[in-house]
């Protein structure tokens, strides 16, 4: 296969902003045809479902599904029914079952599924897994705020039951926690605060260890206005290291180490194309877990905040 041809189900916020221009940059690749509800036009033949797409679009190689949680599941089912590749958004599911119902099909269909996790390619994460894999690491903290109304404005879906609420964010730190530390980590507490008239929650907070007894905490928030924050601060007995920006920038001891732009998505296509021409699939469900493991073990607060 030299060119990758592909089709995106669902043109929202994260297929515009990043799925169709790294597409473009990436001479690998090709966009052919999208499958939108809306009937977006973006310069490429458009479907009202996949299903039409497949039917009567030209050729596609895979998909990448770029709609809400809680209908990614039969597309993806359908997309690897018709023998393409998929690539998932985060999260990959509306539940970890799932998931790994998908991959036992993929596996079946002979095709590569990829359940993407776009802040493991923010630049300074292969940097500090490296940091934290030789280093003894005592606690790790995580700040993830965000104002919900400048990055989700009018997307309902994220409050509906399995659309995670501040877990849509919080679990990209989840995803980078489970990349850069050496041993497994699993849930022991979590307090989720719900307003009253959603299904999830608005802000949230886990507490989480693994076999050294590592503390690790972590703060959600989903109504933080002015300067945004996605931190995580790993203190080890000799030193500490701080991820910022999501990811992109690392200080270690207060010194700058990585500072680079945002440049996560050309990342996921290319780690995408290596495994489709590898033949490979790769779909990690822990940051899922997690998140799962926390909406079971947590207790629920009503909130009086009213999410509209
Ligand atoms: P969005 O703006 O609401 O777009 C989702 C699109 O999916 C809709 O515009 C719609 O496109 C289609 N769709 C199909 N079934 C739908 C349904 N039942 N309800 C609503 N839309 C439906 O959402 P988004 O921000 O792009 O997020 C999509 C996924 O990407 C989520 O899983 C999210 O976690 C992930 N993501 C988002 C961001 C971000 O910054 N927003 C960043 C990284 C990852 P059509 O009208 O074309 O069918």
């Amino acid at each position: 296969m030299s060119i990758i041809r592909v089709g995106i189900v669902g043109v929202g916020k994260i297929a515009r902003d990043q799925h169709i221009p790294a597409i473009a940059a990436d001479p690998g690749l090709e966009l052919v045809a999208v499958a939108s509800r809306s009937h977006a036009d973006v310069g490429v033949p458009s479907f009202g479902s996949l299903e039409e797409l497949l039917g009567q679009g030209p050729q596609v190689d895979a998909i990448a599904l770029c709609t809400p949680p809680q209908v990614r599941w039969e597309t993806a089912v359908a997309a690897l029914r018709a023998g393409k590749h998929v690539f998932l958004e985060k999260p990959p599911g509306a539940t970890v079952g799932e998931v790994r119902d998908l991959s036992v099909l993929a596996a079946e269909q002979n095709v590569t599924l990829f359940a993407s996790w776009h802040s493991r390619f923010a630049a300074g994460v292969p940097a500090a897994k490296a940091w934290l894999a030789s280093h003894d690491i005592r606690s790790v903290d995580i700040q993830w705020r965000e104002d919900v109304r400048r990055w989700h404005p009018g997307q309902t879906w994220i409050w509906e039951a399995a659309g995670l609420g501040v877990f849509d964010p919080g679990i990209n730190a989840l995803s980078i926690l489970t990349e850069i530390m050496p041993r497994e980590v699993f849930v022991t507490e979590a307090r989720l605060q719900v307003p009253e008239n959603v299904q999830a929650p608005v802000a949230a907070h886990m507490a989480m260890t693994d076999i050294a007894g590592t503390k690790i905490t972590a703060d959600f928030d989903f109504l933080q206005t002015g300067p945004q924050t996605w931190d995580i601060t790993v203190t080890a007995a000799d030193g500490v290291l701080r991820l910022s920006s999501g990811g992109a920038q690392i200080e270690i001891d207060g010194k700058p180490v990585v500072q680079a732009h945002d440049a996560e998505y050309p990342g996921l296509y290319a780690r995408f194309s290596e495994l489709v021409r590898a033949g490979k699939s790769e779909a990690d469900v822990r940051p899922l877990a997690l998140v799962a493991d926390a909406f079971l073990v947590g207790r629920r607060e009503l909130v009086e905040a009213f999410i509209e």
